[in-house]
């Protein structure tokens, strides 16, 4: 037996799926999963010594690959000065001006701990502000585990085939209303079923927990006007796409502003981070300033800020840093989806900049319905063979493939097309 074997042995009889996280478990692929000792660039190493080529990262804070020496050094020069004050520090005030200075829509910003409570926050200082209830969200887009959003959501969710989490009291869901990912006409029945009752329109920008699922041209400017035309906030959560298709994310990449981003992810370096800011006038509702409370002991913890900071500085002042990790987006992802036409595997590759996704299906995936065409056992058998040959891949048929600045063109990306085609090769 292997030591992932072993320890997952007894992680079962203690954590529930033997995790503290749903897809972490593997079981939707059907196999142990590794547990990881360290990891260095782009690789992994686990218990038994196993290195992989990582395209998880950590589920997408990797930017940079794992364990940069300046994030590093930062983290460690912080720690050893005192690992949490429950006050204000100079480098909150560094962050907050970091992102401001990055996302130009981002006028004030608040730090919490995780992505879930980033969405959660902002759903609260929307409906706060425009004095209604009801939320706009988008089937297979993945909001974290807040009970509202747990509505036909991506993710483990979906993996997992939940359309709804028991433990949802009805009355959480009756004021979330779900659209159809790329379906303007679907937004705009709803806007039309209750033109004075929705508060907002959270969307990923890049759907990025169904698989990979871009907007199509005019989806999120018509969001924006349909939003405009009714008085209600758009909510990009960028908890993925934020300082990963561009320095100023997703909002920047597409040219739509939206009223109020959610991060978390890349600005925590791996730390536990996530971020709600946008328009001035709505983030002086939170408290301290106005009546949406929100809090958090650890919010902003100096470690976290330091490993944060040390990561935006380096995507800020790297010239050309998202064109390169971008083109190399493209190249990777193009080089897959030809080697797969080559050997007339059925699929659909859906890519844009370092986030792309195979689905094992014939159609063209653009929202849920489509994605869940895929043919989920066969992304299990193609995951399996990656692993087994040192290729760590999302433990599930939707998720993104997260290309980080350690991944080389002529090493690890090269490697790993030659293990995709030895597998349809073989199979
Ligand atoms: N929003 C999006 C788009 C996400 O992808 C995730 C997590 O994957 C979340 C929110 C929730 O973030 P967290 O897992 O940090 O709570």
């Amino acid at each position: 037996m292997t030591k992932s074997e072993q320890l997952f042995q007894e992680a079962v009889t203690l954590m529930p799926g033997g995790v503290n996280s749903p897809v972490r478990a593997f079981g939707s692929v059907q196999e142990t999963p590794r547990f990881i000792e360290r990891a260095d660039g782009a690789y992994m190493t686990d218990a038994d010594g196993n290195t992989y080529i990582d395209f998880v990262g950590s589920w997408g804070p990797m930017i940079l690959g794992h364990n940069h020496p300046e994030v590093l050094k930062s983290v460690t020069e912080t720690a050893a000065k005192g690992l949490s004050f429950g006050a204000a520090t100079e480098n909150e005030v560094k962050m907050a001006r970091l992102i401001c200075s990055m996302v130009p829509s981002v006028e004030m910003v608040r730090m919490v701990n995780s992505g879930t409570e980033a969405v959660m926050s902002a759903i609260r200082a929307a409906r706060g502000f425009t004095r209604r209830n009801k939320i706009i969200k988008f089937m297979g887009c993945y909001h974290g585990h807040t009970d509202a959003m747990l509505v036909k959501a991506g993710s483990g969710v979906m993996t997992a085939g939940i359309p709804d989490s028991a433990g949802v009291p009805a009355g959480c869901t009756q004021d979330t209303l779900s659209a159809e990912y790329n379906n303007l006409e679907s937004v705009q029945a709803l806007f039309e079923r209750c033109p004075e009752e929705i508060a907002a329109v959270i969307v990923e920008p890049v759907g990025a927990n169904m698989g990979v699922v871009p907007p199509v041209e005019g989806f999120l400017s018509g969001l924006r006007a349909l939003c405009d035309k009714y008085d209600s906030l758009l909510i990009f959560d960028e908890v993925i796409t934020g300082f990963r298709l561009s320095a100023g994310g997703a909002q920047e990449y597409f040219g739509v502003k939206p009223d109020l981003t959610t991060f978390g992810k890349i600005i925590g370096a791996g730390m536990p981070v996530g971020a709600y800011g946008g328009r001035r006038e709505i983030m002086e509702m939170v408290s301290p300033v106005g009546s949406v409370y929100q809090a958090g002991t650890l919010s902003g913890n100096p470690v976290a800020m330091a490993a944060g900071l040390s990561q935006l500085s380096i995507l800020q002042n790297t010239p050309d840093f998202y064109k390169e990790l971008n083109a190399k987006g493209d190249w990777f992802f193009g080089e897959l989806d030809k080697l797969l036409e080559r050997y007339a595997v059925p699929h659909c590759l859906n890519h844009i900049g370092s986030l792309g996704c195979v689905f094992f299906t014939g159609e063209q995936v653009n929202d849920y319905a489509s994605a869940k065409t895929a043919d989920t056992a066969a992304y299990g058998r193609y995951f399996a063979y990656m692993l087994n040959h040192g290729v760590y891949l999302a433990p599930s048929q939707f998720e993104a493939m997260f290309l980080s600045a350690a991944h080389g063109r002529e090493t690890e990306l090269a490697k790993t097309l030659q293990t995709v085609e030895d597998y349809v090769k073989e199979n």
